[in-house]
């Protein structure tokens, strides 16, 4: 579909790649393949940053930046692979390193992969970044994005699967203890359930995003349902709070070519998370802060829990852990709206 554009060597590989994608992503056994992948990684005992293949399915060759990476090593700004190469590319470079630049900072010295990652509005608004003109699709679907900026000292501290009032005032009230903005992934019906508790989340400045409606396994729904979720959600907490949410997680982090196909149509980026102390699990405050405490480093995006159950434990350890990492240096920061 390519073959009548003037390229240079270096768009050549960016096409020969995205082709190869296309193919991924066009067919069923692309789907079979995505899906695999996103059961090897659900079945691991914690996702790893850049292990996720099925969020590459652009159908933009240059929006490709597992592609970018490995065209473009000499650009510091351009070693971001937010995720892992389909196994139809073994040429690419390995899953992004821990420390990869973030994909989701959008820095002003986006170099040309690195500002290919940028949600789907922005890319489409945004300038060419080659001297090609733009064929960006309507809706283009972001890579999900593990991590921010590693060459800051921040964290962003996400926190999922309320509002709930035994616990999100109570998170809240922390927060603005230590001057933290942060992320709130909502569940839609517990926001539907509690509006007052949306609105003064909005009111602190954190961030409030989409956790779907009714915080399925998105892997099991049909793209029309999975857009009944997505969608559902989106218009309640823009009208609670008078903004749509541009930032969407998948419940567990199971992601399906579904969801972010819908999460990108609807204007909003996928974020996954680079810390994940299981708080859920409930295994012991001293677990929680221990492990946040020893995976956290730059650019890290932490998953906590303010609902979905007794999370007495989650809050404890935010109370141990938010004066130790501000002491060590660390900003907290919530990425760009
Ligand atoms: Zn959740």
């Amino acid at each position: 579909m390519l073959s009548d554009r003037q390229i240079t060597s270096r768009r050549l590989l960016l096409v020969a790649a995205g082709m190869s994608l296309l193919g991924l992503t066009g067919c069923g056994r692309g789907e079979e393949v995505a899906k695999a992948a996103a059961e090897a990684r659900s079945a691991g005992p914690e996702p790893a940053p850049g292990a996720l293949p099925t969020a590459q399915s652009s159908m933009t060759p240059t929006a490709d930046p597992t592609a970018a990476a490995s065209t473009a090593p000499a650009s510091p700004s351009a070693a971001a692979a937010p995720v892992a190469p389909p196994a139809s590319a073994p040429a690419a470079p390995p899953a992004a390193a821990p420390s990869a630049a973030a994909t989701a900072s959008a820095s002003a010295s986006a170099s040309a992969s690195a500002s290919a990652t940028v949600a789907p509005a922005a890319a489409a608004t945004a300038a060419p970044a080659g001297p090609e003109p733009a064929r960006a699709p309507a809706v283009a679907e972001a890579p999900l994005v593990y991590e921010l900026d590693a060459e800051r000292q921040v964290v962003a501290l996400t926190i999922d699967d309320g509002p709930d009032p035994r616990h999100t005032p109570t998170v809240l009230a922390l927060l603005e203890q230590y001057g933290i903005r942060a992320t709130f992934f909502l569940i839609g019906e517990n926001a539907a359930g509690h509006p007052g508790l949306v609105r003064e989340i909005a009111a602190h400045g954190h961030h409030i995003a989409n956790h779907t409606w009714t915080h399925p396994d998105l892997r099991n729904l049909s793209e029309a349902k999975v857009r009944d979720e997505l969608e559902r959600t989106s218009e309640l907490l823009h009208r609670t709070t008078g903004k749509a949410p541009t930032w969407f997680r998948a419940p567990g982090g199971d992601w399906s070519p579904a969801s972010l196909r819908v999460s990108a149509a609807l204007g909003m980026r996928p974020m996954a998370w680079s810390v994940d102390p299981r708080d859920w699990a409930r295994p012991g405050t001293g677990v929680i802060t221990d492990r946040i405490l020893k995976d956290v480093r730059p650019g890290a995006i932490v998953l906590n829990h303010d609902g979905g159950g007794d999370r007495s434990q989650t809050v404890a350890a935010l109370k141990a852990y938010l004066p130790v990492l501000i002491d060590s240096g660390y900003r907290f920061t919530a990425p760009p709206g």
